[in-house]
């Protein structure tokens, strides 16, 4: 069966800034070091890649995400700012990620002064030895120094990205992490946990997660402490305050259309998947080149299910037939009869969600619907 005909502008945008200051151990985003000349050109390639793109004007999100976009200098990030101030008078939610070090209060002002609503800061860990061993720059009390500073320009609705999982990272230090972030009251948190990728310094230098026991043992404290201070589950990763979830994020969870801008970016339209190309130089020859994934029915069935699945409260079977043209039952019947009779699957009328159990080993779940 055809799609049903779906012309609709993407209302979600993500746009990623390629700069840092410097490269943390264990990243394999599209990254480069940041320097000013550099950044002028890529703003120019930017602009020229805005104007080319037809931009839904009433965008419900933006997320400004890297790289570092705070490496930017403050000119540069008035810059980047103005060129979207087109598309973001209706914005719900307007994010942006802070790295501690990079933050002042000039740029705090610009941020607030074009809207920006939400930032989502690099807090990743209060134990300076593990900082230092990531390759990133700043303390626990830089952190709370760039939330004051967001806070002071009117931008409260806070995230803090906490990593888990550390080569030798100890049981208290996780704990202690943890209790520093929640001490900065933050509205919404993140959980990270390290995976090596090749071509990274920790894998240049072979280094390796703690235990896959340790962190499962992690990952069970924080999903069971974070509650007990007022931050709901909302995703596998993600912990907000009441009505704090990530609307951004929720959209990719929904799997809705977004755009992807700049270099190192992905976006999804009317079915084609497209990704920037990662090579600044190759991106400001030519600010379009990328490659496209056309993504069939059935693919796009799984990944809808595989995202949604990833919500505690589960995917939105509404959701589903209203973009398919047919009930998630009517595909995938069998297959959600039996993982509900053997326990992984709960009935519920609105939603496909996992059990608590279920919840556990999702990756199982998803591969049941793969076949
Ligand atoms: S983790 Fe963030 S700040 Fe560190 S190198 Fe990667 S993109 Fe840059």
């Amino acid at each position: 069966m055809p799609l049903p005909e779906k012309t609709e502008l993407p209302e979600y945008l993500y746009l990623h800034v390629p700069f840092c200051c410097s490269i943390c151990a264990y990243c394999d985003f599209a990254h480069v070091a940041y320097r000013s000349e550099s950044a002028d050109r890529w703003l120019t390639a930017l602009r020229k890649e805005i104007s080319l793109k037809k931009i839904n004007s009433d965008l419900k999100t933006i997320y400004i995400g890297g790289g570092t976009p705070t490496s930017l200098s403050e000119c540069q990030l008035e810059t980047l700012l103005s060129m979207l101030d087109f598309c973001s008078r209706k914005t719900q939610e307007y994010t942006i990620e802070v790295n501690p070090e990079t933050m002042t209060e000039q740029k705090a002002a610009i941020l607030a002064n074009h809207g920006i609503n939400r930032a989502s800061i690099g807090f990743e860990s209060g134990d300076p030895g593990l900082l230092n061993l990531m390759n990133r720059h700043h303390t626990a009390k830089d952190t709370m120094h760039a939330m004051e500073m967001l806070r002071n320009a009117g931008i409260t609705n806070i995230s803090l990205d906490l990593m888990y999982s550390l080569p030798n990272q100890t049981m208290l230090q996780i704990q202690t992490s943890t209790m520093q972030a929640l001490a900065m009251k933050p509205a919404h948190l993140s959980l990270y946990s390290l995976t090596i990728e090749p071509h990274t310094v920790f894998a240049a230098k072979h280094m390796k997660p703690c235990s896959e026991d340790l962190e499962a043992d992690m990952y069970e404290w924080i999903a069971r402490t974070l509650p007990e201070y007022g931050y709901q589950q909302y995703e596998i990763s993600n912990f907000a305050e009441l009505g704090k979830e990530s609307v951004h994020n929720c959209a990719y969870w929904d799997y809705r259309d977004f755009y992807g801008i700049s270099t190192g970016a992905s976006g999804k339209q009317n079915g084609i998947r497209y990704d920037n190309t990662r090579d600044l130089n190759q991106y400001l020859e030519n600010p379009l080149c990328q490659t496209k994934t056309i993504l069939s029915r059935k693919d796009q069935m799984f990944e809808m299910i595989m995202m949604g699945m990833r919500l505690k409260q589960g995917m939105k079977k509404e959701l589903f037939a209203e973009r398919f043209g047919e009930s998630v039952e009517s595909v995938y019947g069998e297959t959600i009869a039996l993982l509900n009779e053997k326990g992984p699957i709960q009935k519920s009328e609105k939603y496909l969600a996992a059990t608590e159990y279920g919840y556990e080993i999702l990756n199982d779940i998803l591969e049941e619907f793969l076949d």
